[in-house]
């Protein structure tokens, strides 16, 4: 089938209005919040819960883009200031957990709230990293064991996104992924949606960070916590291991949020090597030194090369990022462009960022400017929802089918 990108009349119109909402809301409370790194950032939380969140999906009826258009929104959002993005009061990461593994009855009693008018912001998270497990989640520690029809959470996890946020605001969820049978390696991790305010949660800190300081990065403790046997997302039943075999499906059902968030992650990269190379463009416009697109090779700039290296590697991302979420949108599996799109926007926002200071000089070092922000902004989309090399390896092992444990 033939993939086109072409917005509908209804999408272009959507993505306006996401770009006026970054231009007009986040890009003016984008410095303060990258100062101010712990304090929320109300005006920008209670203008999306009040009237952000419904959106804005375009006039016409036109086919619509579905999961595109959602990477379309998060690259014009990031282009007004990622932190702000990851502040938005929504279900998050946590959502795409319970969207991916959930019922049907705990996707309407876990999200539909979020839909409700009025009340106040409420946030949603996933907390999978451990302080001794990241790029293997499968080490993971923290255990859950089933006592009546409770299942209890013990355990700590560290860089949970949105964590103060999901674990202190009523109405809010924490999915804390933990494993019922250590025993059974992969297939024994399963997701527990934990509600704000159970007892045995409890909030231990917030990271001082590089980048994406609006963002509120938590660490959480897990004693005795106690959640209905019914907040387990999917089925409790432990499928063991089979040594013939080299698949973990189990495990599987839990990684398929990955294959929703890192095309949103990879879009999120985007749209800060996009407000990066924009605000290099608009530089150079100004200064009469704009890139010569119809110069031959061999009398290009140095300057004008690395402008439309910047310009090819924000593209390539964009269309990859645009592919996997196409294929989702199409229900085909896409794990391999997920992973490849994340890899390469993850790695095309580190340079382009890192290349506009450069080509800027002090202009993008001063704090004058948003493009020093910008390059540390830019560095987590290379390190959450699988590091650069994570990702690598996904996309080797599945254009070669070997098997985790061939190829690690
Ligand atoms: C700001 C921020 C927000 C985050 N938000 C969340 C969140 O909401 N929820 C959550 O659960 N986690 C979150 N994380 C955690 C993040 O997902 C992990 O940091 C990441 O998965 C890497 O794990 P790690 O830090 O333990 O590094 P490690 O796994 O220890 O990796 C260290 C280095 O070794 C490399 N490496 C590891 N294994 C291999 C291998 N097999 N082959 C080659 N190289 C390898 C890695 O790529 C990396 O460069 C967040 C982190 C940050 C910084």
């Amino acid at each position: 089938m033939p993939i086109g990108f072409e917005p509908t009349e209804s999408s272009a119109e959507s993505r306006a209005w996401y770009h006026e909402v970054a231009r007009e809301r986040m890009r003016p409370i984008s410095r303060k919040y990258d100062d101010q790194e712990h304090d929320l950032p109300v005006e920008w939380v209670e203008w999306f819960w009040a009237e952000g969140r419904k959106g804005h999906t375009g006039s016409s009826d036109g086919p619509g883009d579905g999961f595109v258009q959602v990477c379309m929104q998060a690259e014009e959002l990031c282009w007004g200031d990622a932190g702000l993005y990851l502040r938005m009061p929504t279900p998050a990461l946590g959502g795409s957990a319970v969207s991916a593994a959930g019922t049907p009855e705990q996707k309407k009693r876990f999200l539909s709230h979020f839909r409700d008018e009025g009340g106040d912001p409420i946030w949603g998270a996933m907390a999978i990293t451990e302080p001794q497990a990241g790029s293997d989640s499968a080490a993971i520690e923290t255990t859950a064991t089933l006592d009546g029809d409770e299942w209890v959470l013990n355990g700590t996890k560290i860089f949970c996104t949105a964590g103060e946020g999901a674990s202190q605001q009523p109405g809010g969820f924490v999915v804390v992924w933990a494993t019922v049978d250590k025993e059974a390696g992969r297939a024994g991790i399963k997701s527990f949606v934990v509600p704000a305010g159970t007892p045995g949660m409890e909030l231990v800190g917030v990271e001082n960070k590089l980048g994406i300081r609006a963002s509120d990065t938590a660490t959480l403790r897990f004693e005795d916590c106690r959640v209905p046997a019914a907040n387990l997302l999917g089925s409790s039943e432990v499928k063991k291991r089979d040594p013939k075999k080299t698949g973990d499906k189990g495990f599987k059902g839990a990684m398929a949020t990955f294959d929703a968030s890192r095309p949103i992650v990879a879009a999120m990269a985007v749209g800060v090597g996009r407000a990066a190379l924009d605000f290099v463009l608009e530089t150079l416009e100004r200064e009469g030194r704009s890139p010569r697109y119809d110069a031959p090779p061999t009398e290009q700039t140095a300057l004008e090369r690395d402008v439309m290296q910047m310009e090819a590697e924000l593209q390539a991302a964009r269309l990859l990022t645009w592919r996997a979420a196409w294929m989702m949108n199409q229900g085909k599996p896409n794990s391999l462009e997920a992973s490849m799109a994340k890899a390469k926007a993850g790695l095309a926002v580190t340079r382009i960022t890192q290349q506009a200071v450069a080509i800027l000089g002090p202009t993008g070092y001063s704090t004058k400017h948003l493009v020093e922000k910008w390059m540390r902004d830019a560095k987590i989309n290379d390190i959450y929802e699988g590091t650069q090399q994570i990702n690598q390896l996904i996309v080797a092992r599945k254009i070669l089918d070997y098997p985790s444990a061939m190829l690690r």
